[in-house]
């Protein structure tokens, strides 16, 4: 199995999320042309997680996991000098070419614990992970293939949610003094917080309430990023990438 042309056929299948179903069914037939056991698992239309093991009853301890989605927009593979290139090439249909080499590998030296884990979805969501969590067969180990610059990540960045709420009065714009803002008091709340973490969960609700009310300029403004409210404290632009907006962890309002 040459990883370098199957992970070139691999690249130039679109497989943007959500437009995986040709990509797996692409995976699945090599898989099983190599001689693993594949299942596909529907998770939602044409799109499918694939797994594979060496054989029909062999039970994996290890499993080599990745998804096959990726983000928009598609352009296809070239090779320039040692380099591959293309949408994915990095994230992750090139390791997912290694995880199916290195199983291959094994699987010739008569190896039958290590299985692949392949999933739709993780660019948005990962419902396919989701899928495939609920349908685990209980293997000890799942090592995720993610470009990490060929080092082992032991931990990985995770999410947090915290709702805060207060409570407020609603009143007409025109009578402002008869309402009570719930904005306000979150905003008093963190401007005397003195705990940073505690003070970024409440920044996190009040930037996320000027969201829904579609009054999140009061902050930053997205055109330039640039803010003129001399209360917003401990701004600090990012300048080198700004990607899907970004959070308003480290600012306060001094009011
Ligand atoms: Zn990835």
């Amino acid at each position: 199995m040459d990883p370098i042309a199957f992970a070139r056929d691999l690249i130039d299948i679109d497989s943007t999320t959500g437009r995986e179903g040709e990509a797996g069914r692409f995976i699945a037939g090599c898989l099983h042309g190599l001689g693993f056991s594949v299942t596909e698992q529907p998770v939602d239309g044409d799109r499918a997680n694939v797994i594979a093991t060496a054989g029909p009853a062999s039970k994996p301890v290890v499993m080599l996991s990745t998804h096959f989605d990726c983000v928009p927009p598609f352009f296809p593979s070239r090779i320039e000098g040692d380099r591959l290139y293309g949408r994915g090439a990095c994230d992750a249909k090139g390791i997912l070419a290694a995880q199916v080499a290195a199983a291959e590998r094994l699987r010739l030296q008569g190896e039958t614990r290590v299985g692949l884990l392949f999933v739709v979805g993780e660019e948005r969501g990962s419902d396919g992970a989701k899928l495939a969590n609920e349908a685990a067969a209980g293997a000890r180990f799942l090592v995720n293939g993610e470009p990490t610059e060929s080092r082992l990540g032991a931990a990985t960045r995770g999410i947090l949610r915290v709702k805060l709420h207060a409570e407020g009065r609603a009143a007409h714009s025109s009578f402002p003094e008869l309402g009570i803002s719930a904005i306000d008091k979150l905003i008093d709340a963190q401007s005397a917080e003195t705990d940073v973490d505690k003070r970024k969960k409440i920044v996190w609700e009040i930037e996320k309430k000027l969201a829904e009310d579609v009054a999140r300029p009061v902050i930053g403004y997205n055109v330039d990023n640039t803010c003129w409210d001399p209360k917003v404290k401990g701004l600090n632009l990012q300048v080198n990438s700004i990607y899907n907006g970004w959070r308003f962890e480290d600012v306060w309002l001094d009011k």
